[in-house]
């Protein structure tokens, strides 16, 4: 069931500078990605390990055919390590007479509007109705229950400060205290899901505690 779009951004490339080194276009592709990995676009700030630069078209497949592809920056991709680890090498299409950025596993994150393909369910996790997108889903697995967890914990983050504000702002005694409350009821529900999220990031067995 289709129960909220996919992502709130949008990726516009603004670079046009020109490395020989993929790497040094780090700084510019995490502002274009605003932080978050173009694939399953998880935010950076939820975990400690730095983002890849990923090449859209895999390094095995352009290598000495196209090798201008390893410092295009259409090629270039802003991805969580997971998603860049799951796509890998996966690539098909004609290297040679592709006329742009062409992946036919995967849809650009850039040329297509991801909101068009995928969608949270009803569970926060990630859903497709399209084959191909589908097909991504398995490929890069986003049905990982990590981003069920990590979509969660950004609502509930946005709610609990929308609740504060709401809060600062009312001026009725009873309602501040209710508002109050529910504040200190999302926070608590907040810290819960942060110590899941980490815990099923890392692997690691969740051990659920009563609050
Ligand atoms: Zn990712």
């Amino acid at each position: 069931m289709k129960y909220d779009k996919f992502k709130e951004h949008k990726i516009q490339r603004t670079c046009d500078k020109h490395f020989n080194v993929p790497k040094k276009y780090s700084p510019y592709l995490e502002k274009d990605f605003q932080g978050r990995c173009c694939y399953c676009n998880m935010s950076e700030e939820l975990v400690t390990v730095p983002y890849h630069v990923e090449h859209f078209i895999p390094v095995k497949a352009f290598k000495g055919v196209k090798d201008s592809l390893d410092v295009d920056y259409n090629n270039l991709m802003w991805s969580c390590p997971k998603c860049n680890l799951s796509k890998g090498d996966k690539y098909q299409g004609d290297i040679a007479n592709d006329s742009g950025i062409v992946n036919e596993l995967f849809y650009n994150p850039v040329e297509t509007d991801y909101n068009e393909i995928f969608y949270r369910n009803e569970l926060g996790g990630i859903s497709s109705d399209d084959p191909k997108g589908r097909e991504m889903i398995k490929m890069l697995k986003l049905y990982r229950p990590v981003h069920n967890l990590a979509w969660l914990l950004e609502r509930l983050e946005k709610l609990c400060i929308e609740l504060e504000k709401q809060k600062v702002r009312e001026k009725d005694p009873e309602r501040k205290r209710l508002l109050e409350a529910a504040t200190g009821a999302v926070a608590i529900k907040c810290v819960k899901i942060e110590r899941e999220f980490r815990a099923v990031y890392n692997g690691k067995k969740v051990f659920r505690k009563e609050y």
